[in-house]
């Protein structure tokens, strides 16, 4: 993991043994490998030309200490201000979702198709039923893929929840009020909004989401991002973030062998906290995001 990266910082920095102190000059040449290895990551070159910045800023004039190489103090500089940009320091709290409202609280899922938005709705109903011990309800206002609605209704039996019924020929919006209006006759705590996506970025789509979203005003609108995504995440990213008001973000198949630089892309463009990430097919495949972790991982 984080091994690698003080290899290469080691195998620059061989002649600056024994300076005191990170400079301008001694920082520049593993900056470049820094640079190197986080687009090896896949993270877009905006996010990674600021996050440079960043620990530059942050790394000059740092003295070396003790037994430290300069490359090593380096590392310690990139690692903490990546698990800072992941969302460190924001807390715990970052990934909890947010419930203060009237019954129910309602989750909208955002995200390109085959990003994995029904997988993580089942994975949430399962974990907020099990854990949270929430009444949960789920709808899919996808009418495009008769399947999508079908999918959402396995996976949420498989959850143990609560499942409403919709049409392909219904609109969107008429469907998440339907949903909303039985959820609240029938007490659930919790609905979860399933939306179409498309493979890509496509106005109709945006449009009809915000129209969803403001019908319903949910308290969590989570944009689910597929981790394999790389380069590409940066736009998709700022799509979503422009036309709906983003509270968090869930980070899907971290099990793949991604390094996951779509994180940092993500992060970059939303500034929101990634919530989740899922990290198998199955629906306990979820776990709180963790930042650290992250960093490591995309440092490779
Ligand atoms: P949607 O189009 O956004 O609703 O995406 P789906 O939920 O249908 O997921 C697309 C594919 O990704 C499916 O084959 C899922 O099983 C798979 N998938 C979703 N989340 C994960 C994950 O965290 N890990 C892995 N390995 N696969 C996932």
């Amino acid at each position: 993991m984080l091994d690698n990266l003080t290899q290469r910082l080691a195998k620059v920095v061989k002649t600056m043994r024994g300076e005191a102190r990170l400079t301008e000059s001694n920082t520049a040449e593993m900056l470049r490998e820094v640079r190197l290895a986080l687009l090896e990551a896949d993270v877009a070159l905006p996010a990674v030309r600021e996050f440079i910045a960043k620990v530059k800023e942050k790394a000059v004039g740092e003295e070396v200490i003790g037994s430290l190489t300069p490359g090593q103090a380096l590392v310690g500089v990139v690692q903490r201000e990546l698990a800072s940009l992941m969302g460190a320091d924001l807390g715990p709290e970052a990934s909890q979702l947010n419930f203060a409202t009237q019954p129910p609280a309602i989750i909208l899922m955002a995200g390109l198709q085959g990003a994995g938005k029904t997988t993580t709705v089942g994975k949430l109903a399962k974990y907020l039923r099990e854990n949270k011990k929430k009444k949960v309800l789920t709808v899919s206002a996808d009418v495009y893929r008769p399947a999508a609605i079908g999918q959402l209704e396995t996976v949420t039996g498989q959850a143990g929840a609560d499942f409403f019924p919709s049409q392909p020929t219904d609109k969107p919006v008429d469907i998440a009020l339907a949903a909303l209006d039985w959820a609240k006759k029938h007490h659930h705590e919790v609905l979860i909004v399933d939306t179409a996506g498309r493979l890509g970025i496509d106005q109709e789509m945006m449009d009809e989401i915000r129209a969803v979203h403001s019908a319903i005003k949910p308290i969590e609108t989570l944009f689910v991002v597929d981790a394999m995504l790389g380069q590409d995440a940066i736009n998709t990213a700022r799509a979503f973030s422009d036309a709906l008001p983003l509270t968090g973000i869930v980070l899907t198949k971290l099990d793949g062998d991604s390094r996951g630089g779509a994180a940092l892309s993500v992060r970059h463009i939303t500034g929101k906290p990634i919530k989740f990430a899922g990290v198998a097919e199955k629906l306990d495949g979820l776990e709180a995001f963790d930042p650290s972790r992250m960093a490591n991982r995309i440092l490779g």
